[in-house]
């Protein structure tokens, strides 16, 4: 049984039922049919379109119309162009055409079946994508991805006169977090204005993300990067506080700039431009930086020396130097502090300044600072062992951030002093002030407290800390920064910082220990004062354990009278051993202070 409709009738329905626009014209061009859809889709009624020339298509079209019409009659077939038609009112619509030729009983050409669709919509959407893709939202500047696809033509162009500028405000997260997101949308979008206004008129400019900008500077070259990047800068400062709601904004740029290299990458660039600016930040310069050789080897320094730095240990490239402290009063031997340094292979001797901020970014300071405590613990204990001066000696190890946040640091004490048989109280855990500041620090030194080690306020002054934090933390000792002492014999304002600390420190019942006391005159200034004790240069360097052991032998405390004759025998002492040059640090030393006839006072050759 065949179906009970014809395929004539299938046929109509399709034709009037599509929700396509089907029509057919002539070789003339004038309309055989017109569905529905069609009437729909362009605003004229079949009757009103039936016998005449497509009413859609526009002046403007009628060429490219025909060109179309001619190839299906030639026996083509075009699927899927899209092309703007004109509506009976006039708007246009973007449709996705089909036009399909229609052979007559004889097999010959004489019409063409077009099929169209409305994709106005989708095309909005996509041209809105591609904006948003190209486009800042806010700012109405270009956006990363544009701005790198930007980059990378001009790389592939090989316009190595071409250069990078990444720049990012100094202060906004301030502004963000006390204004509120509203201001700080507004002020970015601001400086954008400001920043499009500043560059020349083809180079690009994109917002990067958050509060960083980028500008594609064209045809700049080595040789006047510099006074370009500066100009822009200048002008960004001169144009004076952003005024947003009747408020005003100081906005602080900083910024890095990188030239385009021949085989570099885009990332490669940007990430030039973006070292550079970190470099700008990190000297606590603000301005701007151009990228360079030097800049460029300190990085890779870094990011070498932090890939080694995970391996140290095991390598047992370590080394802990010992820096004794002295009691002012009597010249006695109070204690050591552990002081790490690390044997590189290829760059000798390296200072803590010189890896542990590394060691810190990578997390691999849990593990060496736990080296050192052990290490130091296991020293205590040799000297213990074998002189009896040293029954009362105090060590001192300094903890790292990282290590305060880590929840091992207890347990990591508390096995060190077990393992070695260290009394606590002879244990001294030294922690810097903006420590104090980070989350969970607390409870932390209350832990260490429990165990009965004593805990002190390193480098106090340089921080961020409050007096209460001074009080809402217990220490047993607070050390006054090596800058404020150095300032002693010159700064009247050094002397009065030393001088409000040590009876802030007395008030509070803590043990002073004034750091980096390197000229007689500062020794004499923190004695007369009541200070506790003192650790510098001019009492003894940083050494090798050995070092230490010479002071154990030593029958008699520091002679001070005799430290200030061989100071003053040597003659040009006025200079501060701060002014020594850096390998100081490294080189380990004999101390100064065996025995008085052996004190030895660096003097610059
Ligand atoms: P710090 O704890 O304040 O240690 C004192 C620093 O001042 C030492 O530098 C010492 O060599 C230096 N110093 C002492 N007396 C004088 C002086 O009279 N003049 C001058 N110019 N400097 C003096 P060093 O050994 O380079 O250590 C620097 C910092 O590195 C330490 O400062 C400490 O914060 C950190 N550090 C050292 N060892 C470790 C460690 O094992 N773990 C952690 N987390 N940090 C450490
Ligand atoms: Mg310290
Ligand atoms: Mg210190």
């Amino acid at each position: 049984m065949g179906p009970e409709w014809s395929v004539d009738e299938l046929l109509q329905a399709v034709i009037f039922g599509s929700p396509l626009a089907l029509y057919v014209v002539d070789e003339a061009g004038l309309v055989q049919l017109w569905n529905p859809a069609c009437e729909a889709l362009f605003g004229w009624s079949a009757a009103e379109a039936l016998g005449r020339r497509l009413p859609f298509v526009g002046p403007e079209s009628v060429v490219e119309f025909d060109r179309l019409r001619r190839r299906v009659l030639a026996g083509k077939s075009v699927v899927n162009v899209q092309r703007q038609r004109r509506h009976r009112d006039g708007h246009s619509i973007e449709l996705s055409i089909s036009t399909v030729p229609l052979h007559d009983r004889n097999g010959a050409i004489r019409s063409v079946l077009g099929v169209s669709q409305d994709v106005s919509r989708q095309k909005a959407a996509e041209a809105a994508l591609l904006r948003e893709a190209h486009f800042d939202g806010l700012t109405g500047l270009l956006s990363r991805r544009r701005f790198v696809e930007l980059l990378d033509r001009s790389l592939a162009r090989r316009r190595c006169r071409d250069a990078v500028v990444y720049l990012d405000l100094d202060n906004f997260k301030d502004v963000n977090d006390t204004h509120g997101h509203g201001i700080g949308d507004q002020l970015l979008a601001q400086f954008a204005e400001r920043l499009r206004a500043v560059v020349r008129e083809g180079d690009a400019v994109a917002r990067m993300g958050g509060d960083e900008f980028a500008v594609l500077l064209r045809e700049v070259g080595p040789r006047t990067i510099h006074r370009v990047v500066r100009r822009i800068f200048d002008a960004l400062v001169e144009a004076g506080p952003v005024v947003v709601g009747g408020r005003e904004f100081v906005v602080r740029p900083s910024g890095g700039a990188a030239l385009c290299r021949p085989t570099g990458s885009s990332q490669h660039v940007l990430r030039s431009a973006d070292v550079a600016m970190y470099e700008a930040k990190r000297g606590g310069r603000g301005g701007f930086l151009v990228f360079d050789q030097l800049m460029q080897d300190a990085v890779v320094e870094r990011v070498e020396l932090e890939a080694q730095l995970g391996q140290a240990v095991d390598r047992q490239q370590f080394v802990v130097f010992y820096q004794p402290t002295f009691a002012l009063v009597d010249g006695r031997l109070t204690g050591v502090e552990a002081l790490i340094r690390w044997q590189h292979p290829d760059l000798g001797l390296l200072p803590p300044g010189r890896f542990i901020h590394l060691a810190e970014a990578n997390g691999s300071i849990i593990e060496i600072g736990r080296w050192v405590l052990r290490q130091a613990c296991a020293q205590l204990r040799v000297w213990q062992d074998t002189h009896p001066a040293a029954s009362s000696l105090r060590m001192s190890v300094n903890l790292s951030p990282a290590q305060l946040r880590s929840t091992e640091l207890t347990c990591d004490v508390s096995e060190a002093l077990q393992r070695f048989g260290i009394e606590p109280r002879l244990l001294q855990l030294e922690v810097t002030e903006t420590v104090l500041a980070a989350d969970g620090a607390s409870e932390a030194l209350s832990q260490l407290r429990s165990l009965g080690v004593r805990l002190a306020i390193d480098d106090f002054g340089t921080g961020y800390s409050s007096l209460t934090s001074l009080r809402r933390f217990t220490f047993d000792t607070l050390k006054i920064d090596r800058s404020f002492v150095a300032g002693i014999d010159t700064s009247t304002e050094d002397r009065a910082i030393v001088v409000a600390t040590l009876s802030l420190s007395h008030a509070l019942g803590l043990q002073t220990v004034a750091e980096g006391v390197n000229t007689d005159g500062q020794r004499r200034f923190l004695s007369d004062l009541g200070c506790d004790e003192a650790q510098g240069f001019l009492l003894g360097r940083p050494g090798a354990a050995a070092s230490i052991d010479a002071l154990l032998e030593a029958t008699e405390p520091l002679r001070f009278n005799e430290l200030r004759r061989a100071s003053i025998d040597a003659g040009t002492l006025r200079l501060g051993v701060s002014d020594a040059p850096l390998d100081d640090h490294t080189r380990c030393s004999t101390p100064s202070s065996v025995s008085p006839t052996r004190v030895r006072v660096p003097v610059r050759s």
